[in-house]
């Protein structure tokens, strides 16, 4: 599907059925594949030959749904997992072991953080954070010669920060470690790191790529454009047996898509954070609809943004999509069909004034959850950051009295109304 457009892609990647298979994508909702002879079952089992033996490893209906967010992104192979945490976890251990160390954006989600900062650090894993508008010096002054890979997430949640892709590029190929970008909330439709030099995308599906709120879910997506090879003192694992896979060399068996194999011959083996079939099956529904959804998310966020922008109880506003905004011009270059659907702000009244505010809303929804078909809102710092200091909340750009207003694709207008009588009333 290389050539078609996003739109066509969204529709109709992935499942092709053949001659009097069914229209729609099937849920095969089996966790395991029956074979003829034991002499074909180990052959699948050497990855010698394609074919499916159990889920854990691979299942139709997954594949079918990572292969139209790999063609979306533009990468080689994709893979699905369980949720966005278990994409994020991942994606640095299949290149990072106890005693390496990562450079990361500290403009991450909170939950990210967590995991990086606590629950990695404990596996042996340590994590250097940057200001993701540092200046190129101070961005190459955090890598270590252990250092295996530069995380960053391509518009921050929630402080909507734009990476600034060209400096992070440049710094994971000076020091010879993929750029794992975190893609959530621009999704595809409006920003492609494979494009730009990263090598790896991934995405918390839950968010705009289901869309509807019904699906936790996950996807790692390879853009085979890593040299493991000319990189073997950094990266082993990839150039030289896999004595726990049968002898396997991932760069030789499977060529510019080892990192994508690696994770699953490894990683989902021993750790499998599979999503269940019917959850893919949903997650193609949401992404039939990703390129209109995300236009009306786009153009009715900048629609609210600017009603805030002018109301006298608001006391600032950031939407990259905004003229004024510290990252519209980066968002005018990189992301111009539009950026996401998500706003931060902060009312009268600071941290209470913001918890008030909210409690007045009725058609926006106060739920853990953003980037979905129905308006919601959160207060991070009480919240999805509560675990982090003071320090750390301002160094992810996350203030006290911040809002996050997640617009959906409900009328403008409605959206608009909801937030005026909340806001007379504070
Ligand atoms: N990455 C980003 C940017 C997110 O916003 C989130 C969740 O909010 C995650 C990753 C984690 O995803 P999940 O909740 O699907 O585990």
């Amino acid at each position: 599907m290389s050539n078609y457009d996003l739109a066509t892609k969204c529709v109709q990647s992935g499942y092709k059925p053949a001659n009097g298979e069914p229209r729609v994508m099937p849920i095969v909702q089996s966790t395991t594949y029956k074979y003829d002879s034991s002499e074909t079952m180990a052959k699948l089992f050497d990855l010698a030959e394609p074919g499916y033996f159990y889920t854990r490893l691979a299942n139709p209906t997954n594949d079918y749904v990572a292969q139209k967010i790999c063609d979306l992104e533009g990468g080689v192979a994709a893979i699905l997992t369980s949720s966005g945490q278990a994409a994020s976890l991942y994606s640095i251990l299949n290149v990072a072991e106890a005693g390496d160390h990562i450079v990361c954006s500290a403009a991450i989600y909170g939950g990210t953080f967590n995991l990086f900062s606590v629950t990695m650090k404990r596996m042996g894993i340590e994590f250097t954070f940057v200001d993701p508008d540092c200046d190129a010096k101070t961005l190459d002054q955090a890598f270590r010669p252990n250092t295996k890979a530069l995380f960053g997430e391509s518009i921050s949640n929630p402080s909507l920060q734009i990476i600034d892709i060209n400096m992070f590029v440049k710094a994971a190929q000076k020091h010879g470690v993929p750029l794992i970008i975190d893609n959530t909330f621009p999704t595809p439709i409006n920003f492609r790191p494979l494009e730009h030099g990263a090598n790896v995308v991934i995405h918390s599906t839950t968010k705009y790529m289901d869309g509807h709120a019904t699906s936790v879910g996950g996807c790692i997506v390879d853009g085979g454009n890593f040299d493991w090879n000319s990189h073997p003192d950094k990266f082993p694992s990839f150039s030289t047996p896999d004595e726990s896979y049968h002898g396997v060399i991932y760069t030789e068996a499977f060529g510019n898509a080892a990192y994508f194999a690696k994770i699953l011959a490894q990683l989902m083996r021993d750790l499998g954070a599979i999503p269940s079939p019917h959850n893919a099956f949903l997650l193609n529904l949401g992404l039939e609809t990703l390129h209109l959804r995300m236009k009306q998310h786009c153009s009715n966020a900048l629609e609210v943004a600017e009603y805030l922008q002018n109301h006298p109880k608001v006391k600032w506003i950031k939407h990259p999509g905004l003229p004024g905004d510290q990252y519209y011009e980066r968002a005018r270059e990189f992301m111009p069909e539009g950026t996401c659907g998500v706003i931060s702000f902060g009312v009268e009244g600071g941290r209470e004034g913001a918890q008030g505010f909210m409690d007045n809303l009725n058609l926006a929804a106060v739920v853990t959850h953003v980037a979905d078909a129905r308006t919601c809102v959160l207060h991070p710092a009480s919240t999805t950051h509560r675990q982090l200091s003071d320090q750390q909340l301002a160094e992810a750009g996350v203030s006290p009295d911040l809002i996050r207003f997640s617009v959906g694709i409900e009328s403008a207008k409605d959206i608009i109304a909801d937030l005026e009588q909340a806001l007379a009333q504070i």
